[in-house]
């Protein structure tokens, strides 16, 4: 099963991708992990990315692209994967679509996770991410065990510097502008899927499978 997880910053699609992910048996690749991983580690990639996904704005395609069609090649993915957070822009969709011709596959779905942008940024306030392995918690709608303390590496929970209010703002303009597009690309080719994302975590994961499984 390929699958793309596509929907505004907050939307859900993180907390989606991972339960796919367990039910399916196949990896959850963000990109947005991806390149906070790079940021953590300082390399090059990481020093680049960051200006950008601070002030909100997306990292150029020719710094993601390439990295995502050499992830889709790992062993991991024979069964399949889940794309959360890329493609965002036409120009990544149109490469994606390349390299899995090259590969002999192509997506199974695109996954629309539906919230209006007033919920998305009441959402972001209470999202809290851990800091290894960026899984998100909420403190409201989805509280780890302990307080403050990652379920599923037992690091540390805390504020993404971009979830602040301003930046959440721009950060819905950015996917308005450049990512929304891509709900039309996906229709076009009848692999749109979409799913109401104001509903709770659970019935949201029922509503895709059902829709996976027809
Ligand atoms: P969210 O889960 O809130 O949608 P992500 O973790 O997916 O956020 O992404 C965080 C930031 O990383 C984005 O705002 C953007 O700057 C950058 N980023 C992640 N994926 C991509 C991508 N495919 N293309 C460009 N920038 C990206
Ligand atoms: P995305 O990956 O699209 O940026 P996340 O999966 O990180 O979004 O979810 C954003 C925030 O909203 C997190 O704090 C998460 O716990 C919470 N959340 C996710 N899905 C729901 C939902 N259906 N109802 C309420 N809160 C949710
Ligand atoms: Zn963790």
């Amino acid at each position: 099963m390929n699958l793309i997880m596509l929907g505004a910053p907050g939307a859900g699609k993180g907390t989606q991708a991972k339960r796919l992910s367990d039910k399916y048996e196949i990896p959850h690749i963000s990109t947005g992990d991806i390149f906070r991983a790079n940021i953590k580690a300082q390399t090059e990639l990481g020093v680049k990315a960051k200006s950008y996904m601070d002030q909100g704005l997306l990292v150029p395609d020719e710094l993601v692209v390439d990295l995502v069609a050499d992830r889709l090649k790992q062993d991991d993915c024979v069964k399949g994967f889940i794309l959360d957070g890329f493609p965002r822009t036409l120009v990544q969709a149109d490469s994606l679509d390349k390299a899995l011709s090259a590969m002999d596959a192509k997506i199974d779905a695109a996954v629309d996770v539906d919230v209006p942008d007033e919920d998305i940024i009441k959402r972001m306030a209470g999202r809290r991410a851990c800091i290894s392995c960026g899984s998100t918690y909420h403190l409201q709608y989805l509280k780890p065990a302990v307080e403050g303390v990652c379920d599923r590496c037992s690091d540390k929970l805390v504020l993404r510097v971009d979830d602040e209010p301003e930046t959440v703002k721009k950060r819905l303009l950015v996917y308005h502008e450049q990512t929304q597009p891509l709900i039309e690309y996906y229709t076009k080719k009848g692999s749109l899927v979409k799913v109401d994302g104001t509903l709770d975590i659970p019935t949201i994961t029922i509503a895709i499978l059902k829709h996976l499984s027809k």
